[in-house]
């Protein structure tokens, strides 16, 4: 069983997402576990400081290496357990380091995952832990939690039986088993709604033609939107802003 260690200033935020729908079913269903732990139990003092005013002065709060470092210390079952401190310095997320992280994960059993806070962590917690850096985009969030619940979302999604059908997965935008694109439309009930009708095929119960659509309207939707995903693009190609 695959074992999420997050640590954090906010516990309750992290652990409400992590006990929910999928992620919580993941839980539940004895596939993965996980483990939110308070940053403030490190604190420094008893006071619960876990924060400082930056040396050299300037505007917000660093949170404060001690902490950090022997929570990840203390928390860390392998010396040889992923550690990634959540980071908009950091390797931007995608589905290939999705997969890449989940097997080093697995490997080890464990992975650890540090939510920074304020104007970020002291940079002695990189130089000490050598955690990997992953970012979830190049925008900046008030704290680590959601890129930590987004990086945890996106690897137990990927865990063999952790969706019901594991197809449903292999099926989405970016999979290696879809070639990188993106995915078709989906349509369910009602078959007519303000006049908008399913596409035709759809109802036709002909597998073979319905898959031949799905195909093709992935193949356009990442043509249109998503042209720099195409095989041979390189990357060249601009996504559609
Ligand atoms: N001063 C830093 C930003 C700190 S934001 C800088 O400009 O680079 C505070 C914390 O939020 C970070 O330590 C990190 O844990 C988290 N964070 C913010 N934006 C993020 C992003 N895009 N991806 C991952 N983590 C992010």
């Amino acid at each position: 069983m695959l074992e999420f260690k997050v640590l954090t200033l906010f516990p309750e935020m992290v652990r409400a997402v992590l006990a929910t729908s999928i992620l919580g079913r993941a839980e539940r269903q004895g596939q993965v576990r996980y483990t939110v732990t308070d940053i403030r139990d490190f604190a420094v003092d008893k006071h619960g400081t876990v924060d400082d005013t930056p040396y050299g002065g300037g505007a917000g709060m660093v949170l404060m290496a001690p902490c950090v470092v022997e929570a990840v210390e203390a928390v860390r079952g392998r010396a040889d357990a992923p550690v990634l401190l959540t980071s908009p310095q950091g390797e931007r997320l995608d589905e290939a380091l999705t997969l890449e992280l989940l097997g080093a994960a697995e490997a080890a059993g464990e992975i650890v995952v540090v939510c920074g806070h304020y104007k970020g962590v002291d940079e002695r917690v990189r130089e000490l832990i050598a955690p990997r850096e992953v970012s979830i985009g190049d925008y900046v969030l008030s704290g680590g939690e959601l890129p930590a619940l987004v990086i945890v979302d996106a690897m137990v999604r990927r865990i063999a039986g952790v969706l019901h059908d594991g197809a449903s997965a292999a099926s989405d935008s970016f999979t290696v088993e879809r070639g990188g694109g993106l995915d078709c439309p989906w349509y369910t009930k009602p078959p007519v709604y303000r006049d908008l009708e399913v596409p035709e095929v759809l109802m036709t119960g002909h597998h073979a033609r319905i898959e031949q659509w799905r195909r093709e309207q992935a193949q356009a939707r990442t043509r249109e939107r998503r042209p720099d995903l195409l095989p041979g693009s390189g990357g060249d190609a601009q996504p559609r802003r």
